[in-house]
């Protein structure tokens, strides 16, 4: 496995594989990886001739009293992991190589990254799409795979990427889930075995809405919201039905629709989501 942390040795390689007609798949990451990401280098590995992994806490997606100090980190794990799904390059850059002192340019998808999860994290879709858009000038990959388990994020890049039309193939990724339904999530680990109880319900909850025959989207937030609360997980920060393409809030359930929902359960926030 190669590895390498200038995005100039990256591009190169990156270059040199395309003059010789090998086909790159990349798996964009924040490391602290799981059964979750594999699932991701695994569709990765069936769809390129070279496999490319990279790892960066992208400080950009990270408000001010986020946990981007605390964010888990396992470098060891994570590139044992990488060789087990054959990845044949990582990439490991550093915060100065991405946001050198005279790093300027951030790119804006707007509209929908303004509900969801960009209620509370107003700058958090900024750096995405900016970190990711360079990641793809580096890596230049020819497809690249996200989880539906970031939903939002999925089709905010979507779109960047045609709006930009830039010549990449999206790739959505179904979540890959514990045995009682909780979604894999680096920041599992900071749960206590309390509060890693109480996560089932997040789970619990959209799987019900998923079999319930509700009148309209209404009445399903509000089941969903009481099955939250009788668990004990009063810090909602939304429960929301949305178009799947637009993100735009539904007011019937009689086209497809994606129920999205993020808790905080203690210091941490957990998000998930189900298509309906
Ligand atoms: P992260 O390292 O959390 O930034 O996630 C990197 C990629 O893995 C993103 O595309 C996530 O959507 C995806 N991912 C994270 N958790 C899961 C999961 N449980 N199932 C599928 N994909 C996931």
């Amino acid at each position: 496995m190669l590895s390498f942390t200038d995005p100039n040795q990256m591009q190169q390689q990156a270059l040199a594989w395309r003059q010789t007609s090998e086909t790159i798949a990349f798996v964009p990451t924040m490391g602290a990886l799981h059964r979750g990401h594999a699932a991701l280098l695994q569709a990765g590995r069936s769809r390129g001739t070279k496999l490319v992994l990279s790892i960066f806490v992208n400080p950009a997606q990270f408000g001010p009293n986020e946990d981007l100090s605390n964010y888990p980190r396992s470098l060891e794990a994570d590139l044992e992991l990488a060789q087990q799904c054959e990845v044949d390059a990582v990439f490991l850059p550093t915060q100065e190589a991405i946001y050198p002192a005279n790093f300027r340019s951030y790119v804006e998808v707007e509209q929908l990254t303004r509900g969801l999860c960009g209620g509370a994290r107003p700058e958090h879709f900024r750096g995405v799409t900016t970190i990711i858009l360079k990641l793809l000038q580096i890596v230049q990959p020819h497809c690249t795979l996200f989880g539906e388990k970031d939903y939002q994020q999925l089709q905010v890049i979507r779109r960047m990427v045609t709006d930009f039309m830039i010549p990449v193939e999206i790739i959505g990724v179904p979540t890959v889930r514990e045995a009682d339904g909780l979604a894999l999530s680096s920041r599992n680990q900071h749960l206590s075995a309390a509060e890693r109880q109480t996560a089932r319900a997040i789970p619990e909850a959209l799987f019900a809405a998923q079999e319930m025959k509700a009148q309209g989207p209404d009445e399903m937030i509000t089941a969903v919201r009481a099955t939250l609360i009788a668990a004990g997980l009063r810090d909602i920060d939304y429960i929301t039905i949305v178009n799947p393409n637009t993100l735009v809030p539904v007011t019937r359930l009689d086209q497809p629709a994606r129920l999205c929902v993020a808790v905080r359960i203690g210091e941490t926030r957990l998000i998930d989501n189900v298509g309906l």
